[in-house]
């Protein structure tokens, strides 16, 4: 199990260090910035869609190891998913993490380094930041930047 968990943690860092799908793209239909006031992680997500499928997903700002982690991931596992598969790896991901149910492992492919987040809950709101805001961008809520709340 330790083992397995050095894996996650390689992951997480490396995409933390080198994200992908980072820098703002030409085109984009959606985006929305996010802001995670309890650890300083600010981003800004952009997403291209057509035909109710998600053609690219970037993402610019700063953060902690796990919110660029996370975005990066992010980005990589929705591309060329429809929003509503969208929707749901969301779903899946956030339960990942919170822990509140097992989450349906088919969908959460690599995303499921960040398992061991729920044991770490100030970390909860680094790892779902880029996803929360991810899901503004699809809502047209530009306008309105989801600052993740403390519980
Ligand atoms: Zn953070």
């Amino acid at each position: 199990m330790s083992d397995l968990r050095d894996l996650y943690q390689e992951t997480i860092l490396d995409h933390g260090k080198n994200p992908r799908n980072f820098g703002r793209p030409d085109e984009a239909d959606h985006h929305a910035e996010g802001h995670n006031p309890l650890c300083g992680d600010r981003l800004t997500v952009w997403i291209k869609i057509e035909n109710d499928r998600i053609r690219d997903v970037r993402f610019e700002g700063n953060g902690c190891a796990i919110s660029v982690a996370s975005a990066s991931l992010m980005g990589e596992a929705l591309r060329g998913m429809s929003v509503e598969q969208a929707r749901r790896v969301f779903d899946a991901f956030h339960q990942l993490v919170t822990g509140d149910e097992p989450p349906p492992a088919e969908s959460l492919g690599k995303l499921i380094v960040f398992g061991g987040v729920r044991e770490f809950p100030v970390r909860v709101k680094c790892a779902t930041l880029a996803w929360h805001t991810l899901r503004a961008a699809l809502e047209g809520r530009q306008d309105e930047p989801p600052e993740v709340t403390t519980e």
